[in-house]
């Protein structure tokens, strides 16, 4: 159940006890007074008839009395205040006049009679299972000579509570829907509509749009709640935007670590060129370039020639400096799609595609010469006082493996080694392989 629907359950309810708690109050004064209204009209008409019949009673003038009574009858006393069975009896009890006249003579030994008759003064008893009022006054003149009894219908009175009752019953449920109306139009614009606003935005926060606010332009409970809210809503948008943008630069930060380590993984640390592992990478993904398109493409192994001699001579610094000299002169001489990497200790590898045998050869000589010009520290303890290198060249048969490629250069290289250092030496073809059927 809502909360609108359970506060006009409540209210509904707490006025209809209000309104019925004051209209019983209200119905009983009113019964009350009603009774006491007509026991005191009874009374007084009773006291007259009594005043009247007091001196024919005393001297026993019976067909007076009746006149009285008819008298009274004629002038609708009885009718007006609901009289009915009005009697006139004397000292004992013996009926001389009445309304019905079948009553003359009857002897009334009920006990309301016998109690009025012991009685100085006018007494009163309700009957409620005849709905009659039982009323008496004593007939006097100087000498008690008898009693006015009767009957005072209480119909009147009651029907008259009954219309009471209902009017308090319909005013009790008129009042309650008007109430319940009120309140429930009252309700909605002053604190359940806004309350549904608030809801609506926490909502949408909560599903994550960050901007929704709760509308300005209230100054009662529920506006400073909006306000509060507004408040944490824009504290929450700001935490939000600075963790965002911390996570934007740290995200940032770390792909650009990442970048930098994944480049020094495959970067030799003294040269600067691919290293070992970047090697083969390279080599793996140019051979299958080359595959794709068709191309050639050449590998020239190179070792530094007496390069221990060096090293003693001139000790490891000196050997290193001569390691990124070499290196420098590679990557100056080499083009851009050329790579040049450290294959380990002071032997390089040179990757070079799109590049048939006597191109490549040409390139190898021509770096071996460029070793041997260039004027290297402390070349002069070397063997024919330079610095130099050799080289292997081997031309990838389209084909072959990766490995098989590397060991046909490395071959070259050796044989360069063999026939005196200095000088680049080709690689043979591999044998011709019998392509399967
Ligand atoms: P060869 O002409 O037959 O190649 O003779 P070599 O002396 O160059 O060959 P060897 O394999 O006997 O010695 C290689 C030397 O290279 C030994 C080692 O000290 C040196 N070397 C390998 N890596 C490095 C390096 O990173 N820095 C320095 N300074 N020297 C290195
Ligand atoms: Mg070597
Ligand atoms: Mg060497």
């Amino acid at each position: 159940m809502g909360l609108r629907v359970r506060v006009i359950v409540l209210v509904v309810i707490a006025v209809l006890v209000t309104q019925f708690s004051w209209g019983i109050r209200r119905i009983q004064n009113e019964s009350d007074q009603l009774h006491q209204d007509a026991e005191r009209h009874g009374q007084e008409v009773l006291r007259a008839l009594a005043a009247s019949c007091s001196v024919p009673l005393a001297t026993r003038r019976i067909e007076e009395l009746d006149a009285i009574l008819a008298r009274f009858d004629d002038d609708n006393e009885w009718k007006r205040f609901g009289l009915v069975k009005v009697a006139i009896v004397d000292a004992d009890g013996v009926v001389v006049a009445h309304t019905d006249a079948s009553q003359f003579g009857s002897v009334q030994t009920d006990a309301f009679t016998a109690a009025a008759l012991a009685s100085d003064h006018a007494t009163a008893q309700a009957s409620e299972e005849e709905n009659l009022l039982l009323l008496s006054v004593p007939v006097t003149s100087g000498l008690r000579w008898g009693t006015a009894t009767a009957k005072v219908s209480l119909d009147e009175v009651h029907s008259r509570i009954a219309r009471s009752r209902m009017e308090i019953l319909g005013v009790s449920l008129g009042m309650s829907a008007f109430l319940a109306l009120v309140l429930y139009i009252g309700l909605a614009i002053q604190a359940l509509r806004p309350l549904e606003q608030l809801t609506t935005v926490v909502r949408n926060i909560r599903d994550g749009t960050l901007q929704a606010r709760f509308p300005k332009g209230r100054s009662d409970e529920v506006g400073i709640l909006g306000e509060v809210f507004n408040e944490m809503a824009d504290q929450l948008q700001a935490y939000t935007v600075q963790l965002e943008e911390k996570v934007a630069a740290r995200t940032e930060e770390l792909e650009a670590a990442n970048e930098e380590l994944a480049l020094l993984a495959r970067t030799d640390g003294l040269t600067g060129l691919a290293n070992h592992r970047a090697f083969h990478e390279h080599l793996g993904r140019e051979l299958d370039r080359a595959r794709r398109y068709g191309q050639p493409l050449s590998l020239v192994m190179v070792d530094v020639d007496h390069f221990k001699l060096y090293n003693d001579t001139h000790g490891h610094p000196a050997g290193d400096r001569v390691l990124e000299g070499i290196a420098e002169l590679f990557r100056r001489r080499l083009r851009s799609v050329d790579i040049a990497a450290r294959y380990g200790g002071e032997e390089f590898g040179l990757i070079l595609p799109a590049t048939p045998l006597e191109a490549a050869t040409r390139v190898a000589e021509q770096l071996v010469a460029a070793v041997r010009e260039a004027a290297l520290v402390g070349e002069e303890s070397q063997p024919n006082g330079k610095v130099t290198i050799s080289a292997g060249v081997a031309r990838w048969d389209g084909n072959e493996a990766a490995t098989e490629l590397l060991q046909r250069a490395d071959a070259a290289m050796y044989r360069a080694k063999q026939f005196g250092r200095d000088r680049a030496h080709v690689a043979p073809s591999p044998p011709l392989r019998e392509t399967p059927r």
